[in-house]
Protein backbone atom coordinates (compact mmCIF):
# COMPACT_ATOMS: atom_id res chain seq x y z
CA UNK A 1 0.00 0.00 0.00
CA UNK A 2 3.02 2.34 0.55
CA UNK A 3 4.55 1.76 -2.58
CA UNK A 4 0.73 2.37 -4.71
CA UNK A 5 0.25 5.75 -2.24
CA UNK A 6 3.57 6.97 -3.19
CA UNK A 7 3.27 6.40 -7.17
CA UNK A 8 -0.30 7.98 -6.65
CA UNK A 9 0.78 10.59 -4.97
CA UNK A 10 3.52 11.04 -7.65
CA UNK A 11 0.67 11.11 -10.13
CA UNK A 12 -1.19 13.67 -8.62
CA UNK A 13 -3.64 11.90 -6.17
CA UNK A 14 -3.36 13.17 -2.93
CA UNK A 15 -4.61 10.09 -1.19
CA UNK A 16 -5.85 6.63 -2.31
CA UNK A 17 -7.73 3.20 -0.81
CA UNK A 18 -8.23 0.33 -1.96
CA UNK A 19 -11.50 -1.53 -1.24
CA UNK A 20 -13.69 -4.96 -3.05
CA UNK A 21 -16.28 -4.73 -5.84
CA UNK A 22 -19.17 -6.14 -4.00
CA UNK A 23 -22.38 -4.89 -4.68
CA UNK A 24 -23.20 -2.43 -1.81
CA UNK A 25 -26.27 -3.90 -0.94
CA UNK A 26 -26.12 -1.87 2.23
CA UNK A 27 -27.12 1.36 0.69
CA UNK A 28 -30.02 0.12 -0.95
CA UNK A 29 -33.18 0.72 1.46
CA UNK A 30 -31.20 4.42 1.91
CA UNK A 31 -31.14 4.99 -1.85
CA UNK A 32 -34.95 3.25 -1.73
CA UNK A 33 -36.48 5.83 0.65
CA UNK A 34 -34.87 8.93 -1.02
CA UNK A 35 -35.93 8.17 -4.52
CA UNK A 36 -39.78 7.24 -2.62
CA UNK A 37 -39.87 11.06 -0.95
CA UNK A 38 -38.75 12.61 -3.96
CA UNK A 39 -35.05 13.97 -2.34
CA UNK A 40 -33.06 11.91 -5.05
CA UNK A 41 -31.29 13.61 -6.91
CA UNK A 42 -32.34 13.85 -10.77
CA UNK A 43 -28.22 13.72 -11.80
CA UNK A 44 -27.73 10.39 -10.21
CA UNK A 45 -28.90 7.11 -12.14
CA UNK A 46 -32.64 5.96 -11.18
CA UNK A 47 -31.46 2.64 -11.57
CA UNK A 48 -30.58 1.69 -7.90
CA UNK A 49 -29.02 -1.62 -8.36
CA UNK A 50 -26.78 -0.81 -11.69
CA UNK A 51 -25.43 1.95 -8.90
CA UNK A 52 -24.62 -0.06 -6.03
CA UNK A 53 -22.84 -3.27 -8.42
CA UNK A 54 -19.50 -1.46 -9.37
CA UNK A 55 -19.02 -4.85 -11.79
CA UNK A 56 -21.67 -3.91 -14.15
CA UNK A 57 -19.79 -0.50 -14.40
CA UNK A 58 -16.69 -2.52 -15.55
CA UNK A 59 -17.66 -6.78 -15.23
CA UNK A 60 -13.89 -7.24 -15.11
CA UNK A 61 -13.35 -4.92 -11.80
CA UNK A 62 -12.16 -6.82 -8.93
CA UNK A 63 -10.75 -4.17 -6.83
CA UNK A 64 -11.56 -0.37 -6.67
CA UNK A 65 -8.66 2.24 -6.26
CA UNK A 66 -10.54 5.32 -4.49
CA UNK A 67 -8.79 8.73 -4.74
CA UNK A 68 -9.17 12.21 -3.41
CA UNK A 69 -7.73 15.22 -4.94
CA UNK A 70 -7.28 18.30 -2.46
CA UNK A 71 -8.47 21.46 -4.02
CA UNK A 72 -8.52 24.47 -1.70
CA UNK A 73 -6.34 27.40 -2.95
CA UNK A 74 -6.93 30.48 -1.95
CA UNK A 75 -9.59 31.97 0.35
CA UNK A 76 -12.94 33.54 -1.08
CA UNK A 77 -14.11 36.63 0.84
CA UNK A 78 -17.19 38.54 0.38
CA UNK A 79 -18.98 38.74 -2.75
CA UNK A 80 -19.23 42.66 -4.08
CA UNK A 81 -22.04 44.14 -5.05
CA UNK A 82 -23.37 43.01 -8.60
CA UNK A 83 -20.87 40.27 -7.87
CA UNK A 84 -21.99 36.44 -7.49
CA UNK A 85 -20.17 33.92 -5.89
CA UNK A 86 -19.06 30.72 -7.27
CA UNK A 87 -18.32 27.39 -5.47
CA UNK A 88 -14.71 26.79 -4.50
CA UNK A 89 -15.03 23.71 -6.81
CA UNK A 90 -15.73 25.28 -9.93
CA UNK A 91 -12.74 28.07 -9.47
CA UNK A 92 -10.38 26.35 -11.46
CA UNK A 93 -9.65 23.68 -13.94
CA UNK A 94 -12.47 21.26 -14.24
CA UNK A 95 -11.72 18.46 -11.69
CA UNK A 96 -13.28 15.75 -14.01
CA UNK A 97 -9.65 16.57 -16.54
CA UNK A 98 -7.29 16.64 -13.72
CA UNK A 99 -8.13 13.40 -11.97
CA UNK A 100 -8.60 11.44 -15.08
CA UNK A 101 -4.85 12.87 -15.96
CA UNK A 102 -3.70 11.63 -12.67
CA UNK A 103 -5.41 8.78 -12.49
CA UNK A 104 -3.79 8.05 -16.29
CA UNK A 105 -0.22 8.63 -14.81
CA UNK A 106 -0.82 6.17 -12.45
CA UNK A 107 -1.55 3.08 -14.60
CA UNK A 108 1.77 2.47 -15.81
CA UNK A 109 2.77 2.29 -12.22
CA UNK A 110 -0.14 -0.71 -11.57
CA UNK A 111 0.55 -2.68 -15.20
CA UNK A 112 4.45 -2.68 -13.90
CA UNK A 113 3.42 -3.47 -10.27
CA UNK A 114 0.30 -5.45 -10.12
CA UNK A 115 -0.15 -6.86 -14.00
CA UNK A 116 -3.12 -5.09 -14.35
CA UNK A 117 -4.39 -5.40 -17.54
CA UNK A 118 -7.82 -3.57 -18.22
CA UNK A 119 -9.32 -0.82 -16.30
CA UNK A 120 -11.93 1.70 -16.16
CA UNK A 121 -11.33 5.72 -14.58
CA UNK A 122 -14.94 7.16 -12.79
CA UNK A 123 -14.98 10.64 -12.19
CA UNK A 124 -18.61 11.62 -11.98
CA UNK A 125 -18.93 9.52 -15.50
CA UNK A 126 -20.73 6.40 -14.14
CA UNK A 127 -23.40 5.03 -12.09
CA UNK A 128 -20.98 4.49 -9.02
CA UNK A 129 -21.74 5.76 -5.45
CA UNK A 130 -18.84 7.76 -5.29
CA UNK A 131 -18.61 8.94 -1.61
CA UNK A 132 -19.74 5.93 -0.17
CA UNK A 133 -16.79 4.10 -2.12
CA UNK A 134 -14.73 6.26 -0.86
CA UNK A 135 -16.14 5.81 3.00
CA UNK A 136 -15.91 1.58 2.45
CA UNK A 137 -12.46 1.80 1.38
CA UNK A 138 -11.33 3.95 4.03
CA UNK A 139 -10.47 7.01 2.55
CA UNK A 140 -13.14 9.57 3.42
CA UNK A 141 -15.53 9.61 6.74
CA UNK A 142 -18.74 11.17 5.12
CA UNK A 143 -19.70 14.30 7.60
CA UNK A 144 -23.39 15.20 8.81
CA UNK A 145 -23.46 17.86 5.88
CA UNK A 146 -23.13 14.75 3.41
CA UNK A 147 -19.48 15.88 2.17
CA UNK A 148 -16.34 13.43 2.22
CA UNK A 149 -13.76 14.49 4.46
CA UNK A 150 -10.22 13.22 3.71
CA UNK A 151 -7.69 14.76 5.98
CA UNK A 152 -5.69 17.06 6.28
CA UNK A 153 -8.01 18.39 3.59
CA UNK A 154 -11.21 18.65 5.32
CA UNK A 155 -13.83 18.52 2.37
CA UNK A 156 -12.65 19.98 0.37
CA UNK A 157 -11.59 17.29 -1.82
CA UNK A 158 -12.32 15.68 -5.54
CA UNK A 159 -13.09 11.71 -5.39
CA UNK A 160 -12.79 9.55 -8.37
CA UNK A 161 -12.17 5.58 -9.01
CA UNK A 162 -9.89 3.62 -10.66
CA UNK A 163 -11.62 -0.10 -11.11
CA UNK A 164 -8.86 -2.58 -12.17
CA UNK A 165 -8.93 -6.54 -13.25
CA UNK A 166 -6.62 -7.59 -10.46
CA UNK A 167 -6.85 -8.23 -6.54
CA UNK A 168 -5.67 -5.87 -4.62
CA UNK A 169 -5.41 -5.90 -0.52
CA UNK A 170 -8.06 -3.45 0.42
CA UNK A 171 -7.13 -0.87 2.85
CA UNK A 172 -7.81 -0.45 6.67
CA UNK A 173 -9.84 2.78 7.52
CA UNK A 174 -7.01 5.44 8.55
CA UNK A 175 -9.23 8.56 7.87
CA UNK A 176 -9.92 10.14 11.24
CA UNK A 177 -13.04 12.48 10.12
CA UNK A 178 -14.14 15.70 11.70
CA UNK A 179 -14.71 16.55 15.57
CA UNK A 180 -18.49 16.56 15.30
CA UNK A 181 -19.05 15.31 18.76
CA UNK A 182 -17.51 18.81 19.68
CA UNK A 183 -19.65 20.76 17.39
CA UNK A 184 -23.21 20.47 18.16
CA UNK A 185 -24.14 20.07 13.71
CA UNK A 186 -23.23 23.73 12.86
CA UNK A 187 -22.97 22.42 9.30
CA UNK A 188 -26.80 21.15 9.79
CA UNK A 189 -28.23 24.50 11.46
CA UNK A 190 -26.50 26.81 8.88
CA UNK A 191 -28.07 25.46 6.06
CA UNK A 192 -30.33 28.24 4.40
CA UNK A 193 -32.89 26.40 3.04
CA UNK A 194 -32.88 23.47 5.38
CA UNK A 195 -32.10 20.78 2.83
CA UNK A 196 -30.03 18.95 5.29
CA UNK A 197 -33.12 17.29 6.51
CA UNK A 198 -30.88 15.25 9.70
CA UNK A 199 -27.19 14.40 9.38
CA UNK A 200 -26.04 12.96 6.36
CA UNK A 201 -29.86 13.18 4.77
CA UNK A 202 -30.00 15.97 2.34
CA UNK A 203 -33.19 16.42 0.44
CA UNK A 204 -31.60 17.60 -3.30
CA UNK A 205 -34.68 19.72 -4.14
CA UNK A 206 -34.21 22.77 -1.67
CA UNK A 207 -29.91 22.11 -1.79
CA UNK A 208 -29.13 25.48 -3.52
CA UNK A 209 -25.66 23.47 -4.74
CA UNK A 210 -27.93 21.25 -6.83
CA UNK A 211 -30.51 24.10 -8.22
CA UNK A 212 -28.24 26.53 -9.05
CA UNK A 213 -27.39 23.32 -11.87
CA UNK A 214 -30.17 22.11 -12.84
CA UNK A 215 -32.22 23.39 -15.77
CA UNK A 216 -35.72 24.70 -15.75
CA UNK A 217 -37.28 27.21 -13.55
CA UNK A 218 -35.58 28.29 -10.33
CA UNK A 219 -38.06 27.16 -7.34
CA UNK A 220 -39.85 30.37 -6.47
CA UNK A 221 -39.65 30.13 -2.62
CA UNK A 222 -36.20 29.64 -2.32
CA UNK A 223 -35.01 32.12 -4.53
CA UNK A 224 -34.24 34.81 -1.37
CA UNK A 225 -32.24 32.19 -0.19
CA UNK A 226 -30.13 31.60 -2.88
CA UNK A 227 -28.23 35.04 -1.95
CA UNK A 228 -25.52 36.09 -3.59
CA UNK A 229 -24.73 32.15 -4.73
CA UNK A 230 -24.34 32.43 -8.53
CA UNK A 231 -22.95 28.51 -8.70
CA UNK A 232 -22.75 25.95 -6.20
CA UNK A 233 -23.15 26.41 -2.45
CA UNK A 234 -20.40 26.09 0.56
CA UNK A 235 -21.85 27.12 3.33
CA UNK A 236 -22.16 23.82 4.88
CA UNK A 237 -18.36 23.06 4.68
CA UNK A 238 -17.28 26.78 5.11
CA UNK A 239 -18.79 26.53 8.65
CA UNK A 240 -17.20 23.39 9.78
CA UNK A 241 -14.32 23.48 12.16
CA UNK A 242 -12.26 21.12 10.35
CA UNK A 243 -12.36 22.74 6.96
CA UNK A 244 -11.28 26.14 8.49
CA UNK A 245 -7.76 24.59 9.11
CA UNK A 246 -7.76 22.04 6.43
CA UNK A 247 -4.68 22.01 4.49
CA UNK A 248 -4.12 23.62 0.67
CA UNK A 249 -3.25 22.50 -2.80
CA UNK A 250 -0.50 21.56 -4.23
CA UNK A 251 -2.28 21.68 -7.32
CA UNK A 252 -1.76 25.01 -9.45
CA UNK A 253 -4.65 23.41 -11.29
CA UNK A 254 -7.36 24.67 -9.07
CA UNK A 255 -6.28 28.34 -8.79
CA UNK A 256 -8.94 30.19 -9.87
CA UNK A 257 -9.68 31.26 -13.38
CA UNK A 258 -13.08 32.18 -12.87
CA UNK A 259 -13.82 32.33 -8.74
CA UNK A 260 -14.51 33.21 -6.05
CA UNK A 261 -17.00 36.23 -7.58
CA UNK A 262 -17.70 36.83 -10.96
CA UNK A 263 -19.37 40.05 -12.46
CA UNK A 264 -23.06 39.65 -12.90
CA UNK A 265 -23.64 42.59 -15.53
CA UNK A 266 -20.58 41.07 -17.30
CA UNK A 267 -22.46 37.26 -17.56
CA UNK A 268 -25.49 38.68 -18.39
CA UNK A 269 -24.53 40.02 -21.79
CA UNK A 270 -21.89 37.29 -22.83
CA UNK A 271 -22.98 35.39 -26.17
CA UNK A 272 -22.33 31.40 -25.98
CA UNK A 273 -18.86 31.45 -27.49
CA UNK A 274 -17.95 34.39 -24.95
CA UNK A 275 -19.47 32.26 -22.14
CA UNK A 276 -17.04 29.04 -23.57
CA UNK A 277 -13.89 31.58 -23.96
CA UNK A 278 -14.27 32.20 -20.47
CA UNK A 279 -15.55 29.31 -18.65
CA UNK A 280 -15.01 26.71 -20.41
CA UNK A 281 -11.41 25.27 -18.96
CA UNK A 282 -14.04 24.77 -15.55
CA UNK A 283 -16.35 22.27 -14.41
CA UNK A 284 -19.33 24.95 -14.93
CA UNK A 285 -19.33 24.48 -18.58
CA UNK A 286 -20.79 21.75 -19.09
CA UNK A 287 -23.94 23.15 -17.81
CA UNK A 288 -24.47 26.15 -20.55
CA UNK A 289 -24.75 29.73 -20.06
CA UNK A 290 -28.58 29.90 -19.39
CA UNK A 291 -28.57 28.33 -16.37
CA UNK A 292 -26.14 30.40 -15.10
CA UNK A 293 -27.55 33.77 -16.39
CA UNK A 294 -30.73 32.49 -15.08
CA UNK A 295 -29.20 32.21 -11.48
CA UNK A 296 -27.40 35.94 -12.24
CA UNK A 297 -30.80 37.57 -12.51
CA UNK A 298 -32.07 35.84 -9.41
CA UNK A 299 -28.59 37.17 -7.49
CA UNK A 300 -29.42 40.68 -9.12
CA UNK A 301 -33.13 40.35 -7.73
CA UNK A 302 -31.27 39.56 -3.87
CA UNK A 303 -29.10 42.20 -4.30
CA UNK A 304 -31.81 44.69 -5.53
CA UNK A 305 -29.54 46.03 -7.73
CA UNK A 306 -30.91 49.17 -9.45
CA UNK A 307 -27.69 50.04 -11.69
CA UNK A 308 -28.98 46.45 -13.14
CA UNK A 309 -32.53 47.64 -14.10
CA UNK A 310 -31.45 48.46 -17.65
CA UNK A 311 -30.06 45.47 -18.33
CA UNK A 312 -32.42 43.59 -16.79
CA UNK A 313 -35.60 44.98 -18.86
CA UNK A 314 -33.61 44.12 -21.98
CA UNK A 315 -33.27 40.46 -20.91
CA UNK A 316 -36.91 40.22 -19.77
CA UNK A 317 -38.21 41.20 -23.53
CA UNK A 318 -35.16 39.42 -25.35
CA UNK A 319 -33.68 36.86 -23.91
CA UNK A 320 -34.28 33.61 -26.25
CA UNK A 321 -34.39 31.32 -23.34
CA UNK A 322 -37.87 31.73 -21.10
CA UNK A 323 -36.31 30.87 -17.56
CA UNK A 324 -34.09 33.45 -18.37
CA UNK A 325 -37.03 35.57 -19.46
CA UNK A 326 -38.68 34.70 -16.21
CA UNK A 327 -36.13 35.24 -13.92
CA UNK A 328 -34.87 39.00 -14.81
CA UNK A 329 -38.97 39.68 -14.57
CA UNK A 330 -38.57 38.19 -11.33
CA UNK A 331 -35.51 40.13 -10.65
CA UNK A 332 -37.27 43.55 -11.95
CA UNK A 333 -39.93 42.85 -9.33
CA UNK A 334 -37.70 42.40 -6.58
CA UNK A 335 -35.74 45.39 -7.14
CA UNK A 336 -38.86 47.57 -7.79
CA UNK A 337 -41.08 46.60 -4.95
CA UNK A 338 -41.04 49.14 -1.65
CA UNK A 339 -38.91 46.88 0.97
CA UNK A 340 -41.47 47.23 3.42
CA UNK A 341 -44.02 44.74 0.90
CA UNK A 342 -44.11 41.60 2.81
CA UNK A 343 -42.02 39.10 0.96
CA UNK A 344 -39.82 41.92 -0.36
S1 LIG B 1 -19.72 21.26 10.91
FE1 LIG B 1 -19.50 20.03 12.79
S2 LIG B 1 -21.04 18.41 12.62
FE2 LIG B 1 -20.74 19.27 10.56
S3 LIG B 1 -19.18 17.96 9.63
FE3 LIG B 1 -18.11 19.70 10.53
S4 LIG B 1 -17.52 19.01 12.59
FE4 LIG B 1 -19.10 17.59 11.85
S1 LIG C 1 -24.80 22.94 -0.14
FE1 LIG C 1 -25.90 24.69 0.77
S2 LIG C 1 -28.06 24.32 0.41
FE2 LIG C 1 -26.97 22.37 0.02
S3 LIG C 1 -27.05 21.29 1.97
FE3 LIG C 1 -25.14 22.48 2.03
S4 LIG C 1 -25.69 24.46 2.98
FE4 LIG C 1 -27.59 23.43 2.38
Amino acid sequence: MDKLRRAAWEAGLDAVSVTHVKPQTYLKEFMQEAQDEGRYSQFAAPDIDLRITPTKAFPKAKSIITAAVAYRTVDPGTAPKMHGTISRSAWGRDYHKVLKEAFTRLITFLQEEYGVREWLIAVDDTPLVERALSAQSGLAIIGPNCAAYVQPYGSWVFLGELLVDVELEPSSPENTGPPCDKCDLRCVKACPTNALIGPGLIDARRCLSYLTQKTGTFPEELRDRLGSRLWGCDTCQHVCPANRAAQKSRHSDFEPIVGPHFPLMELLGLTKNEYQQIFGETSIAWRGKNVLQRNACIVLGNQRAEEALPLLKQTAAGHPSEVVREAAQWAIKRITRPSNVPGA
